[in-house]
């Protein structure tokens, strides 16, 4: 019977043509099938494998070269050093959209700081899916009030869990919506911030991205019409009257849409200062 290292070494053979993180990716199917952290993998890999165990590790090992992406595998993905629960019905945390979560929390600090009376900030996250923009903010800034808005219920379920396991009830609230019709709705001047990492990859260039995400993330979190632009169109003027005076609208975008972003924001006619914001691939990546 095989021990835990040879078979270790055995999943990394088998999962390295469809990945460049073969060795992680197999340390983490094994320690989540075992229940084992990485230093317990190590130090005892001499173990013998389970039957059981190893035939379940198979399957997955399978699915995972079949192209399903690891973290709807293992149930659970890190983000902002928080661990979130995602299943396929929500877009995987990508690292990439940390620049928006730290660009949002700098700038609530950055108000906290101008209007020291300001007990608590509302902040509105606009297709929330798993909740990992909103429960980051909430949890790293304890006076924001989050309102996390998607129009999935089944995303909204995953974030349900996700607000429950990180203890964020008093800070969260879900809402199930369309973004647009809920800014629409809102009240004038509700809130100190809104942000959204939007659906924003073109419809027809869905079907070039990896298998991982065109056969198993959510076309809804993905599909940004067209061109890709049609949710920043309509967030440009529809996010300005639900904010405070002064307030910030903060937008992960793709790698080239930066200017067609910054042009919509400058026709709304209301936004003050329109920045972009480079992620640590040196891509566009945020506008605030
Ligand atoms: N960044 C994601 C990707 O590359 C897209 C996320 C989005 O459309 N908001 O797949």
């Amino acid at each position: 019977m095989p021990s835990v290292r040879s078979t270790l070494e055995n999943v990394k053979k088998q999962l390295s043509s469809v990945t460049d993180n073969a060795h992680w990716e197999a340390e983490a199917l094994l320690c989540h099938l075992l229940g084992w952290d990485r230093l317990k993998l190590f130090m005892d890999g001499e173990t013998v494998l389970d039957p059981d165990k190893e035939k379940e590790l198979e399957q997955l090992t399978s699915r995972r070269g079949a192209g399903e992406p690891l973290q709807y595998l293992l149930g659970h993905a890190g983000f902002m050093g928080l661990d979130f629960v995602v299943e396929p019905g929500v877009l995987i945390p990508r690292s990439d959209t940390e620049l928006l979560v730290e660009t949002a929390l700098a700038e609530l600090k950055d108000a906290g700081l101008k209007r020291p009376s300001a007990k608590i900030f509302k902040v509105a996250d606009l297709g929330t899916g798993s909740g990992a923009i909103a429960l980051s903010i909430a949890h790293y800034e304890t006076r924001a009030m989050v309102c996390a808005v998607d129009l999935s219920a089944e995303a909204l379920s995953v974030a349900a869990e996700n607000v429950m396991r990180l203890g964020l009830t008093r800070q969260v609230a879900l809402v199930e919506a369309d973004m647009f019709e809920f800014l629409e709705r809102s009240e004038t001047a509700s809130f100190d911030m809104i942000a959204s990492n939007p659906p924003y990859i073109p419809t027809d260039v869905i079907e070039t991205l990896q298998v991982e995400v065109k056969a198993h993330e959510p076309r809804l979190a993905l599909d940004g019409g067209p061109d890709g632009l049609e949710p920043y169109r309509r967030l440009a003027v529809l996010a300005i009257r639900p904010l405070i005076p002064g307030g910030r609208l903060i937008l992960e975008i793709g790698h080239d849409q930066a200017a067609a972003v910054k042009q919509f924001l400058l026709d709304a006619g209301a936004w003050e200062k329109v920045e972009c914001l480079r992620d640590l691939q040196g891509n566009d990546r945020v506008i605030t």
